[in-house]
């Protein structure tokens, strides 16, 4: 039996709890599950009975409810990240996204290690002065005014972050080019959000602070919102493995410089590491609007657009570093609200949004490995299109019992022809059929 944890699993033997994963039916994946602490038998009804959620919750959260709409809720395996194993769930539609992330965690696992960090605390909150009149008038009064506005930021605002040690913690003024030969005023207010986002939270101190600007600099605010491009609080994930074969090495380290030199490709990259971020963002009720939105934004920081991981060979190690802001929460929004987001967050028994914003890092480089791996050997077909053909069978209309017939001759035209689409399942489909309703022939003997 598989030994017992309580969210996290201790390293000795973390390749026990998995072993066999993804072979599993549902039921024995629950029972694992159970045993590993990450469920609960509540947990478990609740999935079993298809994670009904309420109208009238949805009705809570957004306007014009008609309904749920479902994405597929599955786990990913074999992370061990900084020294801890996780059970880390995730909430996506897209093929094979789970299984490489699996896969390729298990291969970090057997020859290295993946390391994280967060650096920085600090979310930013902007309060722009379109027409700034006097900018060195402005620029003497926020200097004198700002530890006095902080404070009162977090007297009158953010005193909930104060009391768990976070806050608003300075104030400065910055000046942006209009365009037309003038510059605007923009103020960055930034705090320790602590474990929540922190969208509205410095929404409201930036509101707050408006009159007061005002009031003491003769200036007329024109806004006031949070910045998504947080380069005041990043995430970093760190991939180490040796013993891999040098060739392979190379054409991965080849493969990453594309994605740093070419935007073309960095997009596509980019997408690749989000594949592992926003199914966890999504499974634990996040913004995910708001880190897709920091991480393109950081990834073109230098005024190229660039990938946010890379790859290297150090002596005989792969080195692949992921470097972005990934500012989310384990409060707040509808985090601890939706059910099954809820019931996400326990599963991780995750103890801060550093945590949880480390674990988004690892997926996403991790996944990126598993991309640049499959596009530097066989192509990303092989193993996709493999997943995929389920989603061809399906939507080419094939009923239950035509599924494996359809689903095989579809594996036997891409190992033959290297492609696939949906005609070529419609085109199977069409032949099983015909030669189902074909009168029988008559017997010869
Ligand atoms: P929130 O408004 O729910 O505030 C978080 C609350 O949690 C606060 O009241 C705080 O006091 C409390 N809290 C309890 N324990 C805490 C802890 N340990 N650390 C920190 N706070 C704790 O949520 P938020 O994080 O301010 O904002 C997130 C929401 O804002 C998301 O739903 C997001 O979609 C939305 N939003 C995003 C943007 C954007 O990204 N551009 C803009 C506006 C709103």
């Amino acid at each position: 039996m598989a030994q017992k944890f309580t969210g996290k699993i201790t390293p000795s033997k973390p390749a026990d709890m998995f072993a066999g994963f993804s072979k599993l039916s549902r039921e024995e994946r629950f029972d694992r599950l159970r045993e590993m602490g990450a469920l609960s038998k509540d947990d478990i009804s609740f999935l079993r009975a298809g994670s009904p959620l309420s109208v009238e919750l949805a009705e809570k959260f957004i306007e014009n409810v008609i309904g749920y709409f479902q994405l597929p809720l599955g786990v990913v395996t074999n992370f061990i990240i900084d020294g801890q194993s996780y059970v880390i769930p995730m909430a996506v539609e897209e093929t094979s996204i789970i299984a490489a992330a699996s896969k390729t965690a298990k291969w970090v696992r057997e020859h290295g290690r993946i390391t994280t960090e967060v650096v920085g605390r600090e979310i930013i909150g902007q309060i722009q002065i379109a027409k700034v009149k006097d900018f060195s008038k402005l620029q003497t009064k926020v200097r004198e005014q700002a530890s006095a506005w902080v404070e009162l930021s977090n007297r009158d605002v953010a005193h909930g972050l104060v009391k768990r040690g976070g806050g608003v913690k300075s104030i400065r003024l910055r000046s942006v080019e209009r365009g037309d030969g003038g510059l605007m005023a923009v103020i960055h207010v930034q705090a320790d959000a602590c474990d929540a986002m922190g969208a509205n939270i410095i929404n409201q101190v930036c509101e707050y602070l408006k009159p007061l600007v005002e009031e003491v600099s003769g200036e007329k605010v024109t806004m006031c919102i949070l910045s998504n491009l947080v380069d005041t609080k990043v995430t970093r994930a760190r991939v180490e493995m040796s013993g891999l074969d040098p060739e392979l090495m190379e054409k991965i380290e080849e493969a990453s410089l594309f994605a740093l030199q070419d935007p073309y490709r960095a997009a596509t990259n980019n997408k690749g590491v989000l594949n592992g971020i926003d199914p966890i963002l999504i499974a634990t009720g996040n913004d995910w609007r708001a880190v897709e939105a920091g991480i393109h934004a950081y990834a073109a920081r230098d005024g190229q657009y660039r990938s946010i991981t890379r790859w290297k060979r150090d002596g005989e190690k792969l080195v692949g570093t992921f470097e972005a802001p990934i500012i989310l929460g384990i409060v707040g929004g509808v985090t601890t609200l939706h059910p099954t987001a809820k019931m996400s967050l326990k599963m991780m028994n995750i103890q801060s949004a550093d945590e949880l914003s480390r674990i988004c890092a690892s997926v996403g480089l991790v996944q990126n490995l598993g991309a640049l791996r499959a596009l530097t050997t066989v192509g990303i077909i092989e193993g996709h299109m493999k997943l995929h053909i389920k989603n061809l069978t399906l939507g080419a209309g094939a009923q239950e019992k035509e599924i494996p017939y359809v689903q095989k001759r579809l594996e036997e035209i891409l190992t033959l022809h290297k492609r696939i689409s949906l005609s070529h399942a419609v085109e199977v489909l069409r032949e099983l059929r015909a030669n189902q309703t074909r009168p029988p022939q008559e017997s010869q003997t």
